[in-house]
């Protein structure tokens, strides 16, 4: 039996050689295999690389005539490098990077020479009639075009026969729309820099550098065997286990969080986070999470324009070294029921070279006008998007995670900590007049110095938490693409930003000596407007549903309900004011991603009704005639005998047979229009997904062990 192999497989699993760290140690390798901004400048002629940095760091359009040098300069790096092929990468609407391969290596007199110039660096053109477009392109002009990103270095990606040059680009499509998650993320921190400048100048700074927002993903994932893995279709092609019993023993004792990490497990980190430093990826963070088999990496933060590059990176570099020690690394936000489920926790902020974080509080926030300014257009922006940014998280998977007891709810809200959210009271109040002191944490041990305290505590129930000098937007999915959260984030507070700028633009007339009153004047109505959206207590909790329900925040549970709000009047207005999407892009979109949603839960329903035929119903079956016959014998030989089980077992079968064809009907008859398909995957198939686990997880309880063919959440969990 499958099952049977997979767990002698794993126990016979020795942990993998690594590499010789001690020859070449972290830091001599990192950025190794990045055509960094530095290498260009020591590899190009001085006016060519000033130009590509006027792009980099101002925005500058970038001339194409110094592409042939780049391009050569490109070429030869990455040849050193065993390069033989580029890719052009990018981000489409599938949430995953695609790249396709083109050798730079041409027939010339019967020989190989490497090719490769400056539009070839600059442009491509894969086929991408197959990429989702949401109505953008038919099949019949279906041409889009990759054109290289200079904000993100390319890079060389090693595989065990070779490498490859990999170039980030965006997409676009022949009639130049955004094809991609990319180009709303740069169009975005535009849109961010432009108005958060204004407010800068209000404050009197001269020298105003480029507002770049800048984002740092904590990575949660789990790891399993690979054998059980593969015993398991449902993790192979949803991703998360559809069936299982909860094991005896779960996370109830908290004892696998920042648990000491197992030999094997690290041995896996420390390969993925090495191929991550050679690719200038600044790896920081990693530990047990709270679920057994569930794990955390986290990078330093850097540039959203980055950030969203390396996620994916991470991702793909995390999933690949995983198999080569013989784990799969499982993204999906919720892989087993009644665990813990993975996110991305999102820290994002805004800042420049000469003004610093915006958000950094200072000593005593209450004078800080500047930081009480950035702050509220984030209260601002929040209070007046909330369905936007559930909307940038909405995903069939994230759904498991979000309103389930571990992650935060689906209602937007956000905590400020102690300090910051009695400053903004006294601003409603009339003004701030003091700051709550941080305090000093006496631990009672002389040995030990005194610890300052922070001056919030932490609130992991708040899906939008100010964590101290950033925002930490902890609704977004561990297996998302975090472009749409850091677009939609970016593309609000440049929106009000833009209301706060125009404001005090117009009471201060130019003149400085205003500036403070109109603040605190403006400050005064944001809090009155905006504040029914903090809140500083338990998120889990039904309490807070109750308040929020009565507060009129929005609480959008499923996909379904979420998504149409990419296409309200006032989100197509708001994208298209600041350039980031225009109308057609936007509900291209919101159908691509309503169509993902439709169809992850169709092949999840695919695959229930597959699995209750094929596998349990079958194993089900067999003990049911073992216990028939066993209860048959025992009365021809005059034994009397009690049959609870084989009831039990019988009405379960029966109903488990029962639903799956509800299912199956239900799936039959699913309407061809896709939002009404949405619907009813919300509202029909996924309770009934539902209610046929609940059955057939009751017969893993029943059925004889050495019969049930599928890996339990015990083997899966806990033999490493
Ligand atoms: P936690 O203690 O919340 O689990 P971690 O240390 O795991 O935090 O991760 C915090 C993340 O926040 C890191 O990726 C870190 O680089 C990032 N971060 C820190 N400061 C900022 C900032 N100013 N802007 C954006 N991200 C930041
Ligand atoms: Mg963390």
């Amino acid at each position: 039996m499958k099952r049977l192999n997979a767990i002698n497989a794993v126990v016979n699993t020795e942990p993998n050689e690594s590499f010789d760290y001690l020859e070449s140690p972290a830091i001599e390798v990192f950025g190794e295999k990045v055509f960094s901004f530095s290498k260009m400048k020591d590899r190009l002629p001085e006016d060519v690389y000033k130009s590509l940095m006027d792009t980099v760091e101002n925005n500058a359009k970038i001339d194409s005539s110094i592409a042939d040098v780049v391009a050569a300069a490109m070429k030869d790096w990455a040849l050193s490098l065993g390069a033989t092929h580029y890719a052009h990468v990018f981000q489409p609407l599938t949430g995953y990077t695609a790249e396709k391969h083109d050798s730079m290596l041409e027939l010339e007199n019967e020989k190989l020479v490497p090719k490769f110039d400056g539009e070839t660096l600059m442009f491509g053109e894969p086929d991408g009639s197959s990429f989702p477009n949401g109505g953008i392109r038919a099949t019949n002009t279906a041409r889009g075009y990759t054109a290289w990103d200079v904000t993100s270095p390319a890079y060389v990606m090693e595989s065990p026969s070779g490498t490859t040059l990999c170039i980030p680009t965006v997409f676009i499509s022949w009639t130049g729309e955004a094809l991609d998650k990319k180009t709303p993320v740069l169009r975005s921190m535009q849109a961010l820099d432009k108005q958060a400048t204004r407010i800068l100048k209000l404050f009197g700074h001269k020298e105003i550098d480029k507002v770049v927002s800048y984002g740092g993903p904590e990575q949660e994932y789990f790891l399993i065997d690979k054998n059980f893995y593969f015993a398991r279709p449902d993790l192979m092609a949803c991703g998360r286990t559809l069936f299982g019993a909860p094991p005896p023993k779960g996370q109830e004792f908290d004892d696998h969080y920042f648990g000491a990490i197992p030999d094997r497990v690290l041995s896996f980190m420390m390969e993925a986070e090495r191929e991550l430093f050679e690719l200038g990826i600044p790896i920081k963070t990693r530990h047990n999470e709270v679920a057994p088999g569930q794990y955390e990496v986290a990078p330093s933060f850097e540039p959203a324009n980055l950030v969203s590059d390396h996620n994916q990176l991470v991702m793909t570099v995390f999933k690949k070294t995983a198999l080569r020690h013989g784990f799969v690394c499982l993204m999906h936000e919720k892989p087993f029921k009644d665990l813990n489920g993975s996110g991305k926790h999102l820290n994002w902020s805004m800042g420049n070279k000469n003004q610093g974080n915006l958000f950094k509080p200072g000593e005593t926030p209450h004078e800080n006008a500047q930081f009480l300014v950035f702050c509220s257009a984030v209260i601002h922006a929040v209070y007046h998007n909330a369905e936007l940014l559930r909307a940038a998280v909405a995903s069939a998977t994230n759904d498991h995670r979000l309103g389930a007891n571990e992650a935060p709810p689906a209602i937007i809200s956000i905590f400020l900590g102690d300090q910051l959210a009695d400053i903004f009271q006294q601003i409603k109040k009339g003004g701030a007049k003091k700051s709550k002191k941080s305090g000093i944490l006496n631990l009672g041990i002389d040995s030990i110095p005194e610890i300052p305290k922070h001056s919030g505590d932490r609130n992991r129930t708040s899906p939008f938490a100010f964590t101290g000098n950033r925002f930490e937007y902890r609704a977004v999915g561990s297996n998302q693409s975090i472009s749409t959260p850091l677009y939609v984030l970016n593309t609000i507070v440049a929106d009000s930003l833009d209301y706060m700028a125009k404001e005090l633009e117009t009471v201060t007339k130019g003149d400085p000596k205003k500036l403070n009153g109109a603040i605190q004047k403006l400050l005064q109505g944001i809090i009155k407007e905006c504040e029914t959206v903090l809140f500083e207590g338990d998120g889990y909790s039904e309490k807070w549903h109750k308040e929020a329900a009565k507060r009129g925040l929005p609480n959008l549970r499923t996909t379904a309900d979420a998504l149409t709000n990419f296409v309200t009047k006032e989100a197509i207005a708001l994208f298209k004011k600041h350039k980031v999407l225009s109308k057609v892009e936007l509900i291209s979109r919101e159908e691509v991603y309503t169509e993902q949603y439709v169809n992850h839960v169709n092949v999840e329903s695919n695959l229930v009704v597959e699995i209750s035929k094929t596998v349990i119903l079958p194993a089900a079956i067999r003990y049911q005639s073992e216990l028939a016959s066993n209860k048959a014998n025992l009365i021809a030989v005059g034994v009397e005998t009690c049959s609870d089980s084989l009831v039990e077992l019988t009405n379960s079968i029966n109903s488990l047979q029962q639903k799956v064809s509800e299912l199956s009907l239900l799936k039959q008859n699913l309407p061809d229009s896709l939002h009404k398909a949405s619907r009813v995957t919300s509202d029909e198939i996924l309770p009934k997904i539902q209610e046929i686990r609940v059955i057939a997880d009751a017969l893993e309880a029943l059925v004889a062990d050495d019969l049930w063919p599928l890996p339990s959440y015990q083997e899966m969990l806990f033999i490493k």
